[in-house]
């Protein structure tokens, strides 16, 4: 990743350095061109168009199938007769009973809390741009903290250790994956192509507007 070099009293970064051969390369004025290095050719800046208005959207998505994951059920045993069915929140819930607290909060953190942040975070800091406005109070404060919190939302991890599970527990009781499973499934994705499509030179220059 370019390592932008600024000063306190500029409003963008003038200058971006070249991961490959640190030559410090002029970042473009209107981000609508791609900025190469001028000496080894390596790609520091490429434009993602409308990059405000598909991040909003993916993350209005996302938050959709967040609500649809935590509101049914997950997976359904069933064994002898007998049918339980889990919910993330219950499963959760299930991990403290047994005395596993420590994992509980943990998966409570990686599984919810943390994606729940990153994307009321993302919804708070693009929502107002969108539609013209200024940028919201502390929105670059906001911004900070979502990039912070990114390592945090492990997901994908949570659904590979339930794919897994499933293929374990096959051979011992009947596995029926709910409704959440797919939104879970199909909210990383969509959660990794809200931060693909965001542009952080660009926002981070409207975020700036308000100084
Ligand atoms: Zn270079």
């Amino acid at each position: 990743m370019a390592s932008n070099v600024t000063t306190s009293n500029q409003r963008r970064p003038s200058v971006v350095a070249c991961p490959d051969c640190d030559l410090l390369n002029r970042f473009p004025e209107d981000y609508r061109s791609t900025l190469l290095c001028a000496r080894c050719g390596a790609v520091l800046y490429r434009r993602r168009p409308n990059s405000i208005d598909r991040s909003l959207a993916l993350a209005l998505a996302a938050l959709f199938l967040f609500l649809l994951s935590n509101s049914f059920p997950f997976l359904a045993m069933k064994s002898g007769g007998f049918v339980q069915e889990t919910t993330l929140l219950t499963g959760i819930r299930e991990l403290w009973k047994q005395g596993l607290q420590g994992l509980s909060l943990l998966v409570l953190l990686t599984c919810v809390v943390a994606p729940l942040a990153q994307m009321l975070g993302l919804l708070y800091i693009l929502a107002p741009l969108k539609w013209g406005r200024r940028p919201a109070v502390g929105a670059a404060r906001v911004f900070r903290l979502v990039q912070e919190i990114a390592p945090w939302g492990m997901m994908e991890v949570f659904m590979m250790g339930v794919l897994v599970a499933l293929v374990k527990l096959g051979h011992m009781a009947t596995i029926v994956p709910g409704v959440s499973v797919y939104s879970f499934g199909a909210l990383i994705f969509v959660m990794a192509a809200a931060f693909s499509c965001l542009d952080p030179h660009l926002l981070w220059d409207r975020l700036d507007l308000r100084r």
